[in-house]
C-alpha cells in the first residue's frame, strides 16, 4: 500500500507544524491534503494509514481530507488546453496526444485547530 509510505511523510510534516505551533495535543481538528491525480491515491486507505499513524502523537482524532485537482492538458496538436481526468490522455478535440502540467503535487494545504 503506497497510501502509507506517503501518509508517513505527510504526517511526519503535520506534526513538525504543530510543534514549531506549540499546538497542544487534541487541538488539531482536520488537514487538508492535496495530491495530485498522478499519485493515484485511494482516500479511504489514505484516511486509514493516516488514523494509524497519527495514533499516541498530538494529531490523533484529527481528521484527514483529501484534495485532488484536476490535471492541466495541452495538446501537442491543436493547443487545447483543459482539465484532465485519468485515465483518458488524449486531447477532447483533435484526438492527439497532450502534455500534463502538474498532477504530482504532495503537500499539507491546511491545519485547521480547534479554538484554544
Ligand atoms: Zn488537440
Amino acid at each position: 500500500m503506497h497510501e502509507v509510505s506517503i501518509c508517513q511523510s505527510l504526517v511526519s510534516v503535520v506534526l513538525d507544524e504543530l510543534a514549531q505551533r506549540e499546538v497542544g495535543a487534541g487541538r488539531l481538528k482536520r488537514v487538508r491534503v492535496v495530491a495530485g491525480q498522478l499519485h493515484q491515491l485511494v482516500p479511504d486507505a489514505l484516511v486509514f494509514a493516516y488514523e494509524l499513524l497519527t495514533r499516541d502523537t498530538p494529531a490523533a482524532g484529527s481528521q484527514l481530507e483529501l484534495r485532488v485537482p484536476p490535471l492541466e492538458a495541452t495538446c501537442k496538436r491543436c493547443g487545447w488546453q483543459g482539465a484532465m481526468e485519468p485515465p483518458i490522455f488524449l486531447c477532447e478535440k483533435c484526438g492527439a496526444g497532450i502534455e500534463i502540467k502538474g498532477g504530482d503535487e504532495l503537500f499539507v494545504e491546511e491545519l485547521e485547530l480547534a479554538e484554544s
